[in-house]
Formats: C-alpha cells, structure tokens, sequence
C-alpha cells in the first residue's frame, strides 16, 4: 500500500503573530515557517505504518509557493520516500488545495489519505472532510489511535469526542486527519537531513492539474485580538467577592 500525507507550510507555532499594517492578513517577510504540528503527526503515522510493514511507500505533498519544497525535504528528512510539490503562487482556500489532492490521488493511487485536522494559520479544518467527499472514501477524523489490519483492508480509528472515544472501522482506501495525541513526530537526523537531499521532489503546475484557483471566500480582514488589561492583585479575599459581585458582575 503507498501512504500519501498533505503537509502545509505555515508561521511555525513558536512565532508571534504580527497582522500587517494593512490588516490584509498575517505578515509572513522574514518570519520562521515550519511544517504544520498536525501535517507532522500525519507523517509520523505514515512512517510507523511503513515500519510496520503495512505500507511500501510514504509520498509528502505540498500546494503552495516554491519554498514548500523546504516542508517537503523536512519531510522527506523525517522518512517519506519521496514528494509532490504543486507550484502555486497564492495561498490557497481548502476546497482548492482538496481538488488538487483528488488529482494527485487519481495519479498516484494510494490506499491511504493522511492529513492534519487543521492547519494552525487559517484553522479551517476543513480539507481532510473535503477531500473525503471528492473522492467518495469513508474518512476518520480527529484520529487519535489508528489501527491496521492488512487482510481485511480496513483501518480502525479512535476519535475523542465530547465525552469519550468513538471508534470507526474504515474501508480503505480511507481519508484520516490527526489530531494532537495520536502519536510524537520524530526529529529529522542529520544523516536523514542529508539523504533527504537527494530524494526525488515531482512538480506540478495548477494548470498541469488543470485546476482553477477560484475563491468564493473573501478575506474582508484580519486584526489583532483586543490587547488584555493588567491584571490586579488584591489584599483579601473579602475584596475579591465585593470586585467579582459588584463589578465582573459573575456572582
Ligand atoms: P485546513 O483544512 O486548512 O485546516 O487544513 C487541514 C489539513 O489539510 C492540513 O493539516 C494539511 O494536511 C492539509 N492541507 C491544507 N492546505 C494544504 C496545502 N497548501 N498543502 C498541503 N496540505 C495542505
């Protein structure tokens, strides 16, 4: 079975997000970017189904502008065997980025479909359940635990729901999007760095693919959230009761 795994660029999570001035979106000049927290656990458990003998090959793609290869070759240093970059000038909406990836599929064939739940820049949570429907495959979302059994073709996944955990038996081939607590991604090793060089990257163009990138969705604007009062400290616990009754108004 070949694994394919949608991996995004985005701000890395460590980076304060500065709106720019023109409140048109995120500034993204000069800022570190990193593969998407939720991509890494997709490929993570690609590899550790690859380990295990229940895949031959793990394949990372990319949509975006040309400095995605360098998530592809963190990806390519974390294990996959080889990447797909499809070139794109814009950032692109979720429904686009899942036509891309049924193109892909259509190409490549692969029993399984793994993608984060979300992507931590734009939070849409939206393309895995996408591309789901393009394809007509069952898919698990919020996979917290996935299992294989290579006989009977079927992948059974935990997802954490309110409440408890929902177990989900899904033929493949399968759409799955992970969430925080499936697994731990690895580090890339600098030997793996190396070798990661001289994997193979295919590109595609938009047109190659011939899908449009057409938006319904515009961005009217993004602004900062409001900033947060400084806090007070109090001289006892009497003052805190009159404060929370007669000015937070909560009891
Ligand atoms: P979203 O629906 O935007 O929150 O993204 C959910 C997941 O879709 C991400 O974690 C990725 O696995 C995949 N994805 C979204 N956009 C891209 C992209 N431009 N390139 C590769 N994968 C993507």
């Amino acid at each position: 079975m070949k694994i394919m795994v949608a991996v995004k660029r985005v701000v890395d999570y460590a980076v304060k997000i500065r709106v720019k001035p023109d409140k048109s979106g995120v500034e993204t000049q000069n800022v570190k970017m990193s593969m998407n927290p939720f991509c890494e656990i997709a490929l993570e458990e690609a590899l550790k189904i690859k380990e295990s003998g229940l895949a031959k090959e793990v394949v990372a793609v990319s949509m975006g502008p040309s400095n995605c290869v360098d998530t592809l070759r963190t990806g390519l240093a974390m294990g996959a065997d080889r990447a797909i970059h499809v070139e794109a000038s814009r950032d692109l909406v979720p429904l686009t980025v899942a036509k891309l990836l049924k193109k892909l599929v259509e190409i490549e064939n692969p029993g399984l479909l793994i993608l984060g739940k979300q992507a931590i820049d734009d939070d849409c949570n939206q393309t895995g359940q996408m591309i789901a429907g393009l394809l007509g495959w069952p898919q698990g979302t919020f996979a917290s635990k996935v299992v294989f059994d290579k006989e009977k073709q079927v992948a059974t996944v935990d997802r954490e729901v309110d409440g408890g955990l929902e177990t989900l038996c899904l033929d493949l081939p399968a759409v799955i999007t992970t969430d925080l607590r499936l697994n731990q991604p690895r580090y890339a090793t600098l030997p793996n760095i190396m070798k990661a060089k001289s994997k193979p990257i295919k590109k595609f163009t938009l047109e190659e693919l011939n899908v449009e990138i057409k938006s319904d969705i515009e961005v009217v604007q993004v602004t900062e959230p409001p900033k947060r009062k400084a806090g007070v400290i109090l001289s006892s616990v009497d003052e805190l009761i009159d404060k929370l009754k007669n000015e937070a108004h909560v009891i």
